[in-house]
């Protein structure tokens, strides 16, 4: 593993830069470098020790050996200005199981300090939209994670083993999730989850699209939510179920900042 030892992941983490967005709650010179808090990094810190690892989106073969960069990649083709939105706000019909926020997550350490998903906005219209088909089903969207900051996904590069790192999103490319642009998630029924191909962040191939091993039921409601989700404009992602990718991801940059200090309206 690259990381190196705590202190010097401290070292590092404190020189993070916080990307200029609009909507966002700056603490300092959005362009210049700021602390992290050190309740944010013990965090970060605190997410080691994962035995099987996976992500979502932008990975990169063959990159096992390259040192974690210190600050998010910067995008080019990203011109649009990010325009967060919550989502439990933006349509209060939407519900929520942030795992990320508690410790039963594929890492097993608690990565947000509070359970909350946002994204950006023409992401949060088009989820309200599916939301509306999966209701006229008798279905509603049960959201596992959407935004999601650059340092949580470097944290859980760092603290992966090198051997693992096929299943983490690379911090040089970033995750679709750092954009605001991707969303996790599954359909509930009267507030019950449904039974899917696996669990969420099985990252085994029982969570491929291609699987077809799964119970029938299960594969028939993943392709129920697919059909919404591609119908309103998103992309889902080949190796897991629960992972869809706004069409337009890319024109979104990839973000640092904290879920908390997130100011999305
Ligand atoms: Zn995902």
């Amino acid at each position: 593993m690259g990381g190196g030892t705590v202190s010097e992941a401290l070292d590092q983490a404190r020189g993070f830069v916080m990307a200029p967005v609009r909507g966002i709650r700056a603490t300092g010179d959005p362009a210049s470098p700021i602390p992290l808090s050190r309740r944010a990094v013990i965090r970060a810190m605190a997410a080691g020790g994962a035995a099987l690892v996976a992500g979502c989106a932008g990975r990169a073969p063959g990159s096992e050996s390259a040192a974690a960069p210190l600050t998010p990649p910067l995008d080019p083709a990203a011109t649009a200005q990010p325009d967060l939105v919550d989502l439990a706000r933006f349509d209060p019909r939407l519900r929520f199981d942030i795992r990320y926020a508690r410790k039963d997550n594929f890492m097993g350490r608690v990565l947000y300090p509070l359970a909350r998903a946002v994204a950006q906005r023409p992401v949060a219209e088009a989820l309200s939209r599916v939301q509306t088909r999966a209701e006229a089903e008798g279905f509603g969207l049960l959201v596992f994670d959407a935004y999601r900051p650059w340092r949580i996904t470097r944290a859980m590069w760092e603290q992966t083993p090198p051997g693992k790192r096929e299943f983490v999103a690379d911090p040089r490319t970033g995750s679709r999730h750092n954009r605001g642009a991707s969303v996790d998630l599954t359909l509930h029924r009267g507030g019950v989850e449904v039974p899917m191909p696996s669990p969420y962040d099985d990252f085994t191939p029982a969570a491929y699209r291609s699987n077809t091993a799964a119970p029938p039921q299960a594969l028939r409601l993943s392709r129920l939510l697919e059909s919404w989700m591609v119908a309103e404009g998103f992309v889902p992602l080949a190796n897991e179920w629960w992972h869809y990718d706004w069409a337009e991801w890319r024109r979104y940059p990839i973000m640092d900042v904290p879920l908390e200090d997130v100011t999305a309206g």
